[in-house]
């Protein structure tokens, strides 16, 4: 089998091309802007790099969407800070680049793997969002938070709208809070406050020795999911036994690791003090609260739990995440110990 994914180098990209090339015998084609993080794949003779950009390199895509047959476009901005400060860059790069990669597929008949998010269910009250039932509830206009779920949400509609009517190939999943090493990259700089996910962000305080900062108090709630756990499902749904995954959406996510910013704070801060290479950088980090608007800025809402309902990828694909979340942040943390031990991140 032959895969394609634009955006290798990102966090899921780069995870799941390198067990791809551990565990099967499909080829990779990937594409980024970027390289820096695919050590595990560089020089595999199934893995086939090219440095480039979604909305330039639109030939070297083509030619690769028809030759492959699965394509994976995860090139997307997944940052709330982004979704605040430049929320065009947000709908041109998550909605317009990523439609076209979605014609191509129609085109060509290739089956199409898209990552939706756990974005899309927004303030949604159910305990639990259940793929096919929950409703997908987003704030005000003027709150441009939402333009990362509304462009995603657009998209697996249209995706799904193609499926009914073209006949497209499809399968959409919903990573919720994956974490684990090459999240992000850690960061210094003041403007880019926020820049980063939770768990980067935190840690990236955590080597600083500055202070961690709780949004509204730190008291909302998500479900870490540790990356191996993910990609064990993405494995899953490539294979698609007996085309069984077809014209279904999977939440990929940890429902037993639930935890408040603030609980994750206070773990991720004990975590960084007890391990080894600590005393070396001799840091200390307060936790404080901070309010949305200063940190984000106007735009920003928050939600207060997300939940993922697992049990459809439990039934069709026999998939259950195992890692703990304290394994998933010792796991996390360790990368980042072994890779930037340095104070100046
Ligand atoms: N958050 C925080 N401090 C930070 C960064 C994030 O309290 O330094 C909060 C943020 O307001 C949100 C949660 O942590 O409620 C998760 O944020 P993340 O950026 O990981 O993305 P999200 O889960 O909202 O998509």
């Amino acid at each position: 089998m032959k895969i394609l994914i634009l955006g290798v180098n990102g966090f899921i990209g780069n995870a799941l091309a390198a067990r791809i090339l551990r565990d099967t015998d499909w080829e990779v084609f990937g594409m980024d802007i970027r390289e820096d993080k695919l050590d595990l794949c560089q020089g595999n003779t199934r893995f086939h790099f090219v440095e480039g950009d979604i909305s330039i390199n639109r030939e070297w895509i083509e030619y690769h969407v028809k030759k492959c047959d699965v394509v994976m476009p995860l090139v997307a901005i997944a940052t709330p800070a982004t979704y605040v400060r430049e929320p065009l860059r947000v709908f041109n790069l998550d909605f317009e680049e990523n439609l076209n990669i979605v014609r191509l597929c129609v085109k060509y008949g290739k089956r199409l793997l898209f990552p939706s998010t756990s974005e899309v269910y927004g303030m949604c009250t159910d305990k639990e969002f259940n793929e096919d039932e929950s409703n997908l509830v987003l704030g005000p206009i003027r709150m441009q938070r939402w333009i990362y779920s509304a462009s995603k949400q657009l998209l697996d509609r249209v995706i799904w709208a193609y499926g009914f009517q073209k006949n497209l190939k499809f399968t959409l999943f919903r990573p919720f809070n994956w974490i684990g090493p090459k999240l992000d990259e850690l960061t210094s700089d003041p403007e880019k406050e926020g820049s980063s996910r939770v768990v980067t962000q935190f840690i990236s305080s955590l080597f600083l020795g500055e202070p961690i900062r709780l949004v509204d108090g730190g008291l909302q709630r998500r479900c870490f999911t540790y990356i191996d756990d993910g990609i064990d499902c993405l494995i899953k749904i490539i294979e698609n036994k007996d085309g069984r995954l077809n014209g279904e959406i999977f939440n990929i996510g940890n429902p037993n690791n639930e935890a408040t910013i603030k609980d994750l704070a206070y773990k991720l801060k004990a975590l960084f003090v007890e391990h080894s290479s600590a005393k070396n950088l001799n840091r200390s980090s307060e936790i404080i609260e901070v309010y949305s608007k200063e940190f984000y800025g106007e735009g920003y809402q928050d939600i207060n739990f997300r939940v993922p309902s697992v049990k459809k990828a439990k039934d069709l694909i026999g998939w259950e995440p195992k890692v703990d979340l304290d394994t998933a942040l010792k796991k996390t943390l360790a990368y980042y110990f072994d890779s930037n031990p340095k104070p100046e991140c």
